[in-house]
Formats: structure tokens, C-alpha cells, sequence
């Protein structure tokens, strides 16, 4: 697939199934070499817009690290621990519920990574969609003190992490802060927007500086792209097949 028809799939879409009521984070490509592999594990979903199209809330250095080391990673170390196990026939989603220690890790730092890249957009910034703007409100008493709020969450968060907004099982929003790979996925919870706060994300860029990071991401969140995860989450119960 082309670039563009990617971006033309990906803006229908929000590069994530979500529309269907789920969130599956694969492309459909498979190399014949690893068919034996399920493609949800062995195949980076591509990212949703060029390298440098962040810039300068993120450079294109720094997103090529990103995507390119840390996120294709993961997935070259999932492809290895499941390769030749019962495990390797499994969907992304289904081990990430299942597993703990290197093959959990492994398999929700592919997923949240690919969730994550959706919830940034060169367009990005501004208010939610209607219905999880007052979804937000009604959680958080108004949409600035969700800001102020996730913010605080992601700035003081301690070592490596993920900060999420996401519905608990009666569709209600809250912020998560979950450390190392935590995701909302193995919770039964549904993920709406994320924030990477493991140095990683950020250091080429901001260095030390998280909180730099952290306000700038505040004026790129994809709010389509989490108005239609919000959507999902409410119409289909997680967790969703
Ligand atoms: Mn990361």
C-alpha cells in the first residue's frame, strides 16, 4: 500500500479498527517466511503520518528511534518468544490478557506503541468530539481540569510508564497511570487516549525535560482518533472481539 492510501485508510479509520468495536493494531501484510506467526504479532502497523510530521513537538530523529528501534523491537522480540509455541497462533490482544514477564511486555509495548502513534496528529490539539467532551466533562468537572489532571499524572509519574485515559467496565472515564507496559488491554478496561512516558519517548527531543513533552503533546492529540475509541468503548462492552 501506498503512503497515501495508507493515510486515506488511516483517517477513515484512525489507523485502528475501532469502528468495528475493536482495536486491533496489525496490518494485513504477512512475509511468507513467518506465516506460522499470527500477523497481529510480527507485523508493525505503519505509522500514521511521515516521520517528520510531528515536528517540532517531536523531530524526526527522535520519531524514527521511536518507531524504528523501541516500537519494532518489541515486536521482533514477541515474534521470537512465541516462535514455535502454542502461543504463536494467538492474536496480539489475547496473549497481552494472558501472559506475564517478558512475553506480556513484549506483546502491550507493541500494542500500546501502535495505539499511542493514533493519539498524536500534525493536525492534533483543540477540544474532544461532543460526546466525549461531555463524557469528560461529567468525569473530570470540566475539560481543563482534565487537562490540568492528566497532565499532573503524566509529569509526576515516576520512572517508565504509560498515562491513559480509558473506561472502566461501566464506561466510565478515568486516568490510569500504569508503569513499565501496563495498558488498559490486560485490565478489562477501554482505552481511549495514551501518553508514553518512558524517556525513550521524549529524551533526543526534550532531554530531561518531561514536562516540556508532556504540555506539547497536550497541543497534537489526535481527539477524532480518541472520540471514535470513546465510541467503541461505549457502544461494545471491552473486552471486544
Ligand atoms: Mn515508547
Amino acid at each position: 500500500m501506498k503512503r497515501r492510501e495508507f493515510l486515506k485508510t488511516t483517517a477513515a479509520a484512525g489507523g485502528l479498527a475501532v469502528a468495528s468495536g475493536t482495536v486491533s493494531a496489525y496490518s494485513a501484510e504477512t512475509p511468507a517466511a513467518d506465516s506460522e506467526i499470527h500477523p497481529s504479532l510480527r507485523n508493525q502497523p505503519p505509522l500514521p503520518y511521515s516521520f517528520d510530521a510531528l515536528a517540532p513537538f517531536l523531530s524526526e530523529e527522535q520519531m524514527r528511534f521511536h518507531y524504528e528501534k523501541h516500537h519494532a523491537g518489541y515486536f521482533k522480540n514477541l515474534a521470537g518468544l512465541v516462535a514455535g509455541t502454542s502461543e504463536a497462533v494467538k492474536e496480539l490482544e489475547e496473549i497481552i490478557r494472558t501472559s506475564s514477564g517478558g512475553l506480556f511486555n513484549n506483546a502491550a509495548q507493541a500494542w500500546n506503541h501502535s495505539f499511542f502513534w493514533n493519539c498524536m496528529s500534525p493536525d492534533g490539539g483543540g477540544k474532544p468530539p461532543e460526546t466525549l467532551l461531555r463524557a469528560i466533562t461529567a468525569a473530570f468537572g470540566s475539560f481543563e481540569n482534565f487537562t490540568e489532571k492528566l497532565t499532573e499524572a503524566a509529569v509526576k509519574w515516576f520512572g517508565s510508564g504509560w498515562v491513559w485515559l480509558a473506561t472502566d467496565k461501566t464506561g466510565k472515564l478515568e486516568i490510569l497511570a500504569l508503569p513499565n507496559a501496563g495498558t488498559p488491554v490486560s485490565l478489562e478496561k477501554g482505552p481511549v487516549l495514551t501518553v508514553d512516558v518512558w524517556e525513550h519517548a521524549y529524551y533526543i527531543d526534550y532531554r530531561n525535560e518531561r514536562a516540556k513533552y508532556v504540555r506539547a503533546f497536550m497541543d497534537k492529540i489526535n481527539w477524532k482518533f480518541a472520540g471514535m475509541c470513546y465510541e467503541a468503548r461505549n457502544s461494545v462492552r471491552w473486552p471486544v472481539k
